[in-house]
């Protein structure tokens, strides 16, 4: 069976066992302000299974195509993906443990074709600091259905991954348990930081064994499950919310959910028997191509095939959910991604614009499955030539510059970066091409370089606090810090599009400007006055980190409407984890929880909502 097939072969599946299949969601979260990208299959559907009702019912699935952009750098082994598909199918309330795992264990041997002897599973040890005990449920459930196929599963205990790589898989071994850091699902990952009413509960795991690899002792002396050698491959998992966390400890939820997502790619290089995810039928066609236009092969350009390929089907659905190349958030992230796709060409030797050749390729992979590619093809194409037809443009005006020098020293190379935004690796290979000479201490003079700039910027940015904020006492640090809260309501009402387009502070009131289409309502006044006022009253803390631009950025902060930032930011947070209310770029003076503005037991209250512009609104708010 091949990705499509196996997808297919999904949705049959679940629509036999009541599931309605419901549609993906896109690439950029609607009316999420605190991330940039869907990561998983749950991510949209949290709130249902925080128990929302869903229109659809209580059985659903679907194939989630999820984006995970601190992957970037990654790419290049054979299993790591920044875009992906998700099969998941979930129960609120429903069906539970048995019905869970007999069917994914079904799907995968009987409907996939997968050999159960090569599946091993995980299960969770249970955590007696926190009196939960072992999940006995799922591994009963799990040795009958090995039993079923003539398999008799051994009970493995481990504990934590590290201690994995000491027990290793004993003969017999098939059901591993694991302790809360691998197998206990909750917001937030530790079940030690879980608050008083937050659900969580158990999760069990299926890998698939690739026996022919052998495992690679630099991880550990031996190989289980959970090593990353290669040997196993996590191919899906079935968290159950089964637990909420009182006063009182871990009780039982009244209504239990079943949450699964499952990789497409991985199952479709289990069903081939083969690691590489870059061999399966919504991947390897794109290498083909690049085997195509470049004269190489893949055997011998791994590493930059998989980036391409991987960027590439990632920009197209960014494009196809809206996204263009930009400067800020999401549009920076395809942005580099085009980047890079084309620095990596430049390895296999293609130098001239080839994603006119690569995009319809992709798009041809998913267009029967995904009607909004096909009714897209064109403009997608179009945006992603575009883009890198641009950087090609850059790239040629920074080899101008290069022509000028003899010897290339650190300095150049941070010329070349600064205004032509050069990557530093295309100029010294370009350099190394040439038989231009770098000095030794070059990389010295390029850091020396880079951290003037840096010093540049941060004064810059200081400055910049002076002049647009006018003050630093403790009722402007008010003004300000409630300013934040109030950008952050009203995106989380009007969605992630609305952004700061102008501020202003006085000892009096705050001004903010930001786009919308519409005279605000009463009503949408009012749930942006109760949203801030929530967070005054849950008094969070207000923290800041310094963070590279592009990591900031990449970590959904968000900043004044067409700012330009330096090469690092102070990113301020108000409040974590789940109870994170704001995250923004900022060099202005703030408080230090949140519960200050409340001081004198004030309110927030929105005194005027006016155009200020076309298409841009004012609000001027008080503390009062
Ligand atoms: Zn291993
Ligand atoms: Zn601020």
């Amino acid at each position: 069976m091949n990705a499509q097939e196996i997808r297919k072969a999904y949705f049959d599946f679940v629509t036999e066992r009541g599931h309605v299949v419901i549609p993906r969601a896109k690439l950029v979260p609607q009316n999420d302000p605190t991330t940039l990208f869907t990561g998983s299959g749950m991510q949209p559907l949290l709130p249902y299974l925080l128990g929302a009702e869903h229109p659809a019912g209580v059985r659903l699935a679907d194939s989630q195509t999820s984006f995970r952009a601190q992957d970037i750098d990654e790419i290049g082994d054979n299993r790591h993906t920044t875009f992906f598909e998700m099969l998941g199918n979930w129960s609120l309330g429903d069906y539970f443990k048995k019905e869970q795992l007999s069917w994914f264990f079904e799907f995968l041997t009987d409907v996939v074709g997968l050999d159960a002897s090569k599946l091993y599973v995980t299960v969770f040890q249970g955590d007696t600091s926190n009196n939960i005990p072992k999940d006995e449920q799922s591994a009963e459930i799990w040795k009958q259905l090995f039993a079923n196929k003539g398999i008799d599963a051994g009970y493995v205990e481990v504990g934590s991954e590290a201690d994995g790589y000491n027990v290793g898989v004993p003969a017999g071994g098939r059901i591993f348990f694991y302790d809360a850091s691998k197998n206990w699902w909750c917001r937030g990952g530790k079940i030690g930081d879980m608050p008083v009413g937050e659900p969580g509960g158990p999760d069990s795991e299926v890998f698939y064994e690739f026996d022919f690899i052998e495992h690679d002792t630099k991880y550990g002396p031996l190989c289980h499950p959970n090593c990353d050698c290669g040997r196993f491959m996590e191919i899906g998992n079935s968290v159950f919310m089964e637990y909420l966390r009182t006063e009182n400890g871990f009780e039982k939820l009244p209504k239990q959910n079943v949450d699964f997502g499952g990789g497409l790619e991985r199952i479709a290089a289990a069903s081939l028997g083969n690691p590489d995810v870059f061999k399966i039928s919504l991947l390897n066609p794109i290498i083909e191509k690049l085997e195509n236009l470049s004269g190489k092969n893949y055997e011998a350009n791994t590493v930059s095939m998989r980036v391409i390929a991987d960027h590439l089907r990632a920009a197209t659905f960014l494009a196809v959910d809206g996204v263009t190349p930009s400067n800020k958030e999401q549009g920076y992230v395809m942005r580099r991604l085009v980047r890079r796709a084309v620095r990596f060409a430049f390895d296999l030797g293609i130098e001239q614009n080839f994603l006119e050749g690569i995009v319809p390729v992709i798009a041809d992979l998913y267009e029967n499955d995904y009607p909004e590619i096909k009714a897209g093809r064109d403009e997608v194409i179009a945006i992603l030539v575009k883009e890198e037809k641009a950087f090609r443009q850059t790239l040629r005006n920074g080899l101008k510059e290069f022509n000028k020098f003899s010897e290339i020293d650190g300095e150049a190379l941070f010329k070349l970066y600064d205004t032509y935004g050069f990557p530093v690796e295309l100029s010294t290979e370009e350099a190394f091409k040439r038989g231009t000479r770098l000095p030794d201490n070059w990389r010295q003079q390029f850091d020396a370089k880079l951290e003037e700039q840096r010093n540049r910027s941060r004064t810059a940015e200081k400055g910049a606090f002076k002049g647009g904020l006018g003050g630093d006492s403790l009722q402007h640090k008010k003004y300000h810090t409630a300013t934040h809260l109030l950008q952050s309501a009203l995106r989380q009402i009007f969605g992630s599009d609305l952004r700061q387009h102008g501020s202003n502070i006085t000892e009096e009131r705050l001004r903010f400007d930001f786009n919308l289409d519409h005279k605000m309502t009463d009503a949408e006044i009012a749930r942006a006055e109760e949203l801030v006022n929530g967070w005054i009253d849950q008094d969070l803390p207000v923290s800041y980190k310094l963070y590279p631009t592009e990591q900031a950025l990449e970590m959904g902060a968000i900043g004044p409407f067409g700012e330009r930032y330096g090469d690092e930011v102070k990113v301020y947070q108000m409040g974590e984890g789940d109870q994170l209310a704001s995250l923004e770029i900022c060099g202005g003076p703030h408080v230090d929880h949140t519960g200050q503005l409340a001081e004198g037991d004030k309110k927030f209250k929105i005194i005027k909502e006016e155009a200020s512009s076309a298409g841009i609104r004012r609000i001027k708010a008080v503390l009062v």
